[in-house]
């Protein structure tokens, strides 16, 4: 017989049904006239009740049925007449597949803390927390393709393998097949990398926008969704050295149109999450609840997790230039009193995390949209406005989170864009792809980029971002 998935069987199958049903045991309870097994197989948060009677069975099998071991279970569906189910599986055959050594399974039917799980990273998707998180991870990537697909937007594979840093913030990860413990010199002495995999140097993307522009200027609008890799030494909650990202890019939309998409957006995922995702989200809902009673009320969330969801569907999100903010930041209670890291003083300053927060969690209470930020402190890609210092720039900032979305109206002019490469010392030969875009049939265009797991954070309500991706990438770890 073919095996049905517990999911399936907890949302209609009758009783009086026969099934196979194969999974890994999460608990094993005894009593005088039954064993009762709490199965999972992943396929939802909820677990299969098995009852087996100890007389229809041998102590050595029942003995093998332990916490991580996999089952292969026949028998027939009944009603339950316990509390927490309905249906409930009288067990006929157990077959164990593959025993767990209760000595040595790492993971016990109890709460373990998220440091230990990271260390375990091969196991914890067998964790009920983990298998949320994975389900809602999958839904999530599967919303961002069907927002785009029913725009009409095309799915754009761009380079891993690259030649070009986007942001010229040379936090690359260099790709070569040359030899380290003999690596060639060219005669002023400077590594040769022409006799290098690709003939020049390359590192892995940091970003698909530049490859992405090039065809939304041919087909209006593209998305990447894709790996993307950054060697930055920050060891954040929020940062990754491998995370995946998706970045639209639109001919035809200037800097409002970029931000009602990325809006949009984020509004029809969270939706997603909450119409296909109830059980996992109520389960991580209930989770951070248990979670703050050992926090301090001050570094309580005001809102639960299906709270905040609800809200940033509901809601409209506040927009503000970057020079309205720094205008409340300077007036705000932590810069008076000097509670923040970086104080705020002058016009130009760059916006950290915590100034980011205190705008979305403290002071509008809301998601924010920046734009209009110094052209200083930004890409030489994004649009000069007529005021000569700033760029038509924007920012989507979480609570919880700070920046989620990157973007901004791209420079389509090519004089101006050519002038600003000179000014930042890019070499106009390395994107001379990119300025012949601006050469022929040139058109106002944008985009953006939203980080995956900023967003499963969000969604999940997981501080840790090494906690939403199954196996995570930061300074010093690279196991599994
Ligand atoms: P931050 O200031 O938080 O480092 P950034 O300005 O470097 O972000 P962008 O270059 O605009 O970010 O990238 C677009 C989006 O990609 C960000 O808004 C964020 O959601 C995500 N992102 C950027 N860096 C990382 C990272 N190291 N790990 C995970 N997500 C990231
Ligand atoms: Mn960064």
């Amino acid at each position: 017989m073919k095996r049905t998935k517990i999911k399936k069987i907890l949302t209609g199958l009758p009783a009086g049904e026969e099934i196979v049903v194969k999974g890994w045991v999460r608990t094993k309870r005894e009593s005088k006239n039954a064993v009762f097994i709490a199965l999972n197989d992943g396929s939802t948060i909820h677990n299969l009740q098995i009852v087996a009677d100890p007389a229809q069975f041998t102590e050595e099998v029942l003995k093998k049925v332990t916490t991580g071991a996999s089952l292969s279970v026949s028998g027939v569906l009944v009603e339950s007449q316990g509390k927490g189910q309905s249906i409930e599986l009288q067990a006929a055959v157990i077959q164990v597949t593959g025993e767990a050594d209760p000595e040595a399974y790492p993971l016990q039917p109890k709460r373990h803390s998220l440091e230990f799980l990271r260390e375990i990273a091969h196991l914890r998707p067998r964790t009920n927390t983990f298998s949320a998180i994975l389900r809602v991870r999958h839904a999530m990537a599967y919303a961002v393709h069907t927002f785009f697909h029913e725009k009409g937007f095309l799915y754009l594979n761009t380079p891993i393998l690259t030649a070009s840093d986007a942001e010229g913030a040379g936090e690359t990860f260099k790709v070569t097949t040359l030899d380290l413990e003999k690596v060639p010199r060219n005669e002023h002495g400077e590594i040769d990398f022409e006799q290098d995999f690709f003939g020049r140097e390359t590192n892995l993307t940091v970003s698909g926008q530049l490859e992405g522009e090039l065809a939304a200027l041919a087909v209006s609008e593209i998305y990447t969704f894709g790996p993307t890799f950054r060697a930055e030494n920050s060891n954040t909650t929020r940062h990754l050295a491998e995370f995946w990202m998706i970045e639209p890019e639109m001919a035809f939309y200037d800097i409002t149109d970029n931000m009602d998409l990325a809006e949009e957006m984020l509004k029809y995922v969270v939706k997603y999450a909450l119409e296909h995702c109830k059980d996992d989200l109520e389960f991580l809902n209930e989770r951070e609840l248990q979670e703050e009673k050992n926090k301090a009320q001050a570094e309580r969330n005001e809102l639960s997790l299906l709270e905040r969801l609800a809200f940033v569907v509901e809601n409209d999100f506040e927009r503000i230039s970057y020079t309205e903010a720094i205008d409340i930041l300077r007036q705000s209670t932590p810069n008076k009193k000097k509670k923040f890291q970086y104080l705020i003083d002058a016009w130009g300053a760059d916006l950290q995390s915590e100034h980011e927060r205190f705008l979305v969690e403290k002071h509008f209470k809301k998601p924010v949209i920046l734009y209009n930020y110094p052209r200083d402190i930004k890409a030489f890609y994004m649009r000069q406005n007529e005021d000569g210092k700033t760029v038509a720039a924007m920012d989507v900032l979480f609570p919880g989170i700070g920046e989620i979305v990157g973007g901004s109206q791209r420079e389509e002019r090519l004089d101006k864009l050519v002038q600003r490469m000179d000014e930042m010392k890019i070499p106009r030969e390395d994107l001379w792809w990119y300025l012949e875009t601006r050469k022929y049939g040139t058109v106002e265009h944008s985009g953006f980029g939203l980080g995956f797991e900023r967003m499963i954070q969000f969604v999940t309500g997981m501080g840790n971002i090494r906690d939403v991706i199954p196996f995570p990438r930061t300074p010093g770890n690279c196991e599994f």
